[in-house]
Parts: C-alpha cells; structure tokens; sequence
C-alpha cells in the first residue's frame, strides 16, 4: 500500500475522495486487501468498544412507487399488475412493540414515494408512544423540505436515513438536487442523518463510490453503511448481477476508514465478512422491503433480531 496512504490512515485522519478511489482498485486477496480489512475492523473494534448493534426497519407499504428505481421490487414498472397495499397503524404499532422489547436501539419506519406525508406522521407518533425514551426512531421516506422535516421532529423522529443513490436521476426517477435539498433538510432540523453507499453493482465505478464516501462530510452522520444491489428479478438492473461479497467487504473497508463513523457502521444485507471488515451493524427488517418480492419480508429475505444478533456473535461482536 502507498506509504502516505497507510501513514493518514494509522494516524487516523480521514481519507479524500480521491485517495478512497485509489484503494478500491486493491486487488482482492493481496497483502494491501488483508490490510485495509484489517485497519477498518481494528478502527471499528477501537470505536464502538467491540459492540454489535442491531436495528430494525418496518415496511410500511407496497405500492406502485413513481420514482420507478431501475431496481426496486416496488417500482411502478416492476409491480405491474401486482395488488398494492398499506400496513394498518394498528399493526404497525403492536410491530414496533414487540421490537422495543428486543433490545434493538433505533427503529426505521419505510414507505414508498407514494406514501401519504400527513398520514406518515400519524404512524411516527402512534409508534413514538409505543418506544423507550432513549431508543432512536428514523424515518426512511421520499424527498421533503425543512418545514416536513420539523413536523418529523415534532412527531418523535430522531433521525432520517435519505441518500444520494449510485445513479440517482439515471436508473432512478429522483433528482440528485433534491436528495441534496433533504439532506440539507434533516441537518437544518437538528435531526440525524444515517448515509449509505448503495446501491452497489458491477457497474459502478470507484469514482462514483468514493463520492459517495465523502458526501457525508457536509451532515452530521453517526452511522454510515454499504449495500450491494440485490439482484431482485423482474427489476431492469438484475441482469447486471451483483457484486461479490469478497468485493463488498473491500469497500466496507473503505468506507469505514474514509468516513471514520463515530456511532456504527453497517453493512446491508447482513454479511459475515463485512463484520471482519468495519462494519459492527445489522438490521432486522419486516414489512415491504424494495430488494424483496414478499409483501413481508420476513417470510423472504428480512432477518430477524435474533438472526443478526447470531451472525454478529459469529463475528465476535459483543452484544
Ligand atoms: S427504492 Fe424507494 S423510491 Fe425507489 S421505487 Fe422503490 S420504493 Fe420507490
């Protein structure tokens, strides 16, 4: 590995955008691959004390979704035909008990773009009364401005994971400028932002990775995170594959010792490598999820509590 390059990083600044690109092109399974996976787990190890966390994410609908992601399970031409449906507040809310009880700290709720914003806050409050005090409730939800981002603070959310995705604007129907607006958004309303580099496929470049690694500077992010695109058939990018965990993990490493999280760092979908690599976070899901055909994924790809706090213990994260 560059000389300079492993010096920033031992002595613990964070790398720039072009100096992240330069590691991904680490060819996987050499000696410098070994040691960046080792540099981000000793970093990971180092700051969050060697704790796993575990959160959760509801699925609060499926339906015909307008911004029509070139790979989401719920995109308007992926569900063609298929019956949409929104989960009751009731059951939403008897769900996010049950979770509470798990021991998870922070709770997601996710709708599509077609999710109503008014009755969004409805559902944040009803699940609010439900939570402990301490436990962190995030909102995963379409584009907004500041005074809806006051609203979501006023209802009991804590935090907003929105990002700017691999191919926003191309493979998506969002605007890059308005993912930004969000952003900009959740930071002017004192909520917390949760960022993710994702989703991950074949043909992204490093470039575009690595840019997506230092975006975060601007926020104050706790959590950062990587996910590979799921290959979610019937969805148009399915046919580019995915890219393997060997590769995944590598950019784990990456991320983690580009954005230096100071709370967690999580890789999406579970994966035991990337728990070698930085990340220290899984989540639970149920409900829709946009990498699943199951309207809950619980009976498809979603694990539950238990299953990432199994995986974590594998990984030697204390829990
Ligand atoms: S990923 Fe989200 S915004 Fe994109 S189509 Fe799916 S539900 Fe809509």
């Amino acid at each position: 590995m560059d000389k300079q390059l492993y010096e920033k990083i031992r002595s613990g600044q964070k790398l720039e955008k072009e100096e992240a690109a330069q590691l991904l092109d680490t060819p996987t399974g050499s000696r410098d691959y070994y040691e960046l996976l080792y540099l981000a787990n000793d970093y990971s190890r180092g700051t969050f004390s060697g704790k796993g966390l575990v959160f959760a994410q509801i699925g609060l609908d499926m339906q015909p979704c307008g911004v029509n992601c070139r790979f989401c399970s719920m995109a308007k031409d992926a569900m063609c035909g298929k019956e949409g449906f929104v989960r009751p507040l009731e059951d939403v809310v008897e769900e996010a008990k049950a979770l509470a009880k798990t021991g998870i700290s922070d709770l997601f709720l996710m709708t599509t773009a077609q999710f109503s914003q008014e009755d969004f806050l409805e559902y944040g409050k009803a699940v609010r009364m439900v939570l402990p005090p301490e436990m962190r409730l995030v909102a995963n939800i379409a584009d907004f401005t500041l005074p809806y981002a006051q609203k979501l603070k006023e209802a009991g959310f804590t935090g907003v994971y929105h990002i700017c995705r691999l191919g926003e604007g191309v493979d998506t129907n969002a605007k890059v400028e308005d993912r930004i607006r969000t952003m900009d958004a959740v930071r002017d309303a004192g909520l917390e932002l949760y960022y993710c580099v994702e989703p991950i496929g074949p043909e992204h470049t490093n470039e575009q990775l690595a840019q997506e690694m230092v975006r975060i500077r601007d926020y104050p992010v706790g959590v950062m995170a990587v996910m590979k695109r799921t290959a979610v058939p019937g969805t148009p990018l399915a046919e580019n594959g995915e890219i393997t965990a060997a590769r995944l993990a590598l950019i784990c490493a990456v991320t983690t010792l580009t954005a230096r999280p100071p709370r967690a760092m999580c890789v999406h979908e579970p994966d035991e490598l990337c728990l070698m690599a930085g990340a220290n976070q899984l989540y639970a899901e149920l409900g829709s999820n946009p990498r699943d055909v199951e309207k809950d994924t619980r009976n498809g790809r979603g694990f539950s509590v238990e299953d990432a706090r199994v995986m974590l213990g594998k990984a030697q994260w204390m829990l």
